[in-house]
């Protein structure tokens, strides 16, 4: 059982969600970890969460989150997307961290609970969801350096529009050659905040020269393909799907996961390898490379119709639009998510009702 603590006022839910991230429905989770222990969970209003100016978080990072999504039909079913794995992933962000770990089961209790308070916040249209972001941080009052005593776990929702409302939008990625992502032995593999803190100055460069992303090189040889600001990447070369084999400063995604799994079970052969960047390139100019597409959360697929290196740009596939493998994946994927494909893989779970 959880605890409800009801809101005074509910808000005015808004007519169209369209800008990611900035609403958020009436009600959220918290559950707190203190004396060596995770203690009971509640629901209670979205509101301001007290903190003094030494909490540990604000120095230290120490902090891990997840990103998931939930789909509402016409017909009122709620489903979310493979959620237990978000907290079985967000279990090693913490191990890594020495968080203490969020038992997977009662965290996807919570958030059924929590979302299922919440249904009538989902919108139904084609291509919206209803945003999810789990997250867990330090909260001692002090300034030691050392992993804290007190923690918090939080679940926040947020209706968010459709990311494609007219067709695909491909994307342009720049080959990062001076910044690093992640290195052996770092934190890459692992969903913390600190990634993201270190990865924000090459992507404003990259904006800076007219790319939407920065595509990651290894942080050893900086020769090898990793992957996006918040995605896998895969790569059609020579008609084989190919993305980037799992090396410990990669984020496992989930998006690509299940993709993996898709094209096996389509018959398509996919290789998880290392890949080299002078194959990519060489693959452009030949036009042995077909296809590029990012893989995660927020935008499911996201084809790559341009990729720049050292300012020279090559086009991939046709401008402006999706490849036959990325286009294939996008309405599998949408289609199991929203109950219009069946869930062969029982990636599903069904929220009340
Ligand atoms: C979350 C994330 C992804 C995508 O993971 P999904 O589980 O597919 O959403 C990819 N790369 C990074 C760095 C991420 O943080």
């Amino acid at each position: 059982m959880i605890d409800i603590i009801e809101c005074g006022r509910l808000k005015q839910k808004p007519e169209k969600a369209d800008s990611f991230g900035k609403v958020f429905t009436d009600y959220m989770y918290v559950r707190e970890y203190a004396d060596g222990k995770w203690g009971n969970g509640v629901i209670r209003p979205f509101d301001a969460i007290e903190l003094l100016p030494c909490s540990s978080v604000l120095h230290y990072g120490q902090a891990a989150f997840e990103g998931l999504k939930a789909y509402r039909d016409g017909r009122g079913t709620v489903r979310l997307f493979r959620a237990r794995d978000n907290f079985a992933r967000m279990r090693t962000s913490c191990d890594r961290l020495c968080i203490p770990p969020v038992d997977a089961d009662e965290a996807l209790d919570a958030l059924t609970a929590l979302v299922d308070l919440e249904r009538d916040w989902i919108p139904v249209e084609r291509g919206t969801s209803l945003y999810i972001r789990p997250f867990v941080f330090a909260s001692d009052e002090s300034l030691g350096v050392h992993a804290a005593h007190n923690y918090k776990f939080i679940i926040i929702l947020s209706p968010s529009g459709a990311y494609y409302s007219h067709g695909f939008a491909p994307v342009a990625l720049k080959v990062e050659r001076e910044y690093v992502r992640a290195s052996k032995g770092g934190t890459g593999a692992y969903k913390v905040v600190g990634n993201y803190a270190a990865s924000i100055k090459a992507g404003e460069l990259a904006v800076r020269d007219g790319y939407d992303q920065v595509l990651w090189l290894d942080g050893g040889e900086r020769k090898y393909v990793e992957e996006v600001g918040s995605m896998n990447i895969f790569f059609v070369l020579d008609g084989k799907v190919v993305t980037p084999a799992l090396n410990g400063t990669i984020l496992p995604g989930i998006t690509r996961d299940s993709c993996i799994k898709l094209l096996k079970a389509k018959g398509i052969p996919v290789e998880e390898r290392r890949v080299d960047i002078a194959e990519v390139l060489d693959g452009a100019k030949s036009g042995a490379l077909t296809e590029i597409f990012g893989t995660g959360t927020a935008a499911v697929i996201s084809p790559v119709d341009r990729l720049g290196d050292g300012g020279v740009d090559y086009t991939i596939g046709v401008r402006g639009k999706a490849g036959a493998i990325a286009g294939m994946l996008f309405d599998t994927l949408t289609g199991i998510q929203t109950g219009v494909i069946p869930d062969e893989f029982g990636w599903v779970v069904k929220v009340g009702k």
